[in-house]
């Protein structure tokens, strides 16, 4: 689908997947204005296809687009053509356990113009691909490294805003991370370079004496539909949940007095992701012995058992 300044979005079509054509001067190959999203669907074993908390990605996109300066979106229509795009390519939606197909929307600003400002013209493009287990051999927990150097997202930046340029400041990190055999980078505030903000793609929680903790949203982090789901899932099994700020001291203190009982990260590709292990400079921190805890895989098991339909949803969070 297409935005032209004055007539708004327009042109909604379906094509088979295939390269697009823009003018070298395309502004978002320069000034980076771009925003997308990130969901799968299933298919269950009576054939339903089933979409997790679509609305959301939706909202979320046009908050990304509202940061962004991205005429926003119409978020019922996208629902009700996703939807249709789904059923159309739900020969493509693999059954095995695990697999999924993976939805990625996005927005480029395709003006030809070089000079920074918004664009006056936009693309909106959906695309979908099947995508094989996120975890081969079962949940494994990983290592993360916490970034000392670099940040991810400032203070009145773009963090809470799923767009390009969040992802491109964070490769360096990563790639050092990876060259040290971590799985992924864990990002610290910007201001004090002490409190959690997320790991790389994913948000993070930590049971420390039976309370769960999660860094609270404050314009940096990206407010992760999983994240949010894990939120309500605790609550209704009334398990202790704070949001708040957590220090990696606090962090590290609890591994001294042997209160660090779990920690997990959460988003879209890995649903839940065990941590096992975690580096501060110098200081190595253990989680469970590097083995995945049991609220860790209650609440994995508990989220893909609702978003492939082998558990009942309460929560009325899928949708066909
Ligand atoms: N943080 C970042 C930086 C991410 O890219 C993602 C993945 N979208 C998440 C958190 C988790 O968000 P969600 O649960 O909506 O996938």
């Amino acid at each position: 689908m297409d935005y032209t300044e004055g007539e708004g979005w327009h042109s909604a079509r379906i094509m088979p997947y295939q390269p697009i054509t823009l003018d070298p001067s395309a502004m978002v190959f320069h000034y980076g204005q771009t925003v997308f999203e990130g969901m799968k669907a299933y298919v269950t074993a009576t054939n339903e296809v089933l979409l997790f908390r679509p609305e959301r990605n939706f909202q979320r996109l046009n908050h990304s687009n509202d940061r962004m300066c991205i005429p926003t979106i119409n978020e019922a229509h996208a629902l009700v053509a996703l939807k249709e795009l789904v059923q159309l390519d739900r020969e493509w939606i693999p059954t095995a356990p695990g697999t999924s197909l993976y939805i990625r929307p996005f927005i480029i600003a395709t003006e030809p113009y070089l000079g920074v400002a918004a664009s006056k013209n936009y693309q909106f493009i959906i695309i979908m691909s099947p995508v094989g287990s996120y975890y081969k051999e079962g949940l494994n927990p990983v290592k993360i490294l916490v970034e000392k150097q670099y940040v991810r997202a400032a203070k009145g930046g773009t963090g809470e805003a799923k767009t390009g340029g969040n992802y491109a400041s964070s490769l360096k990190a990563a790639e050092l991370a990876s060259k040290e055999g971590y799985a992924q980078t864990l990002w610290l505030d910007s201001i004090e370079n002490k409190y959690i903000e997320e790991v790389g793609s994913m948000n993070i929680f930590f049971k420390i004496n039976g309370t769960v903790i999660t860094p609270a949203l404050n314009g940096s982090i990206l407010p992760g539909i999983t994240r949010d789901s894990i939120l309500h899932m605790l609550h209704s099994q009334n398990i202790p949940v704070e949001e708040r700020r957590i220090s990696v001291d606090e962090v590290v203190e609890a591994y001294e007095n042997g209160t660090l009982e779990e920690a997990f990260g959460t988003g879209t590709a890995a649903v839940i992701s065990p941590i096992g292990e975690f580096k501060y400079g110098e200081q190595q921190i253990l989680v469970n012995n590097n083995e995945i805890g049991l609220l860790t895989q209650s609440l994995y098991d508990k989220l893909t058992g609702i978003q492939n339909g082998t558990i009942e949803d309460t929560f009325d969070w899928t949708v066909i």
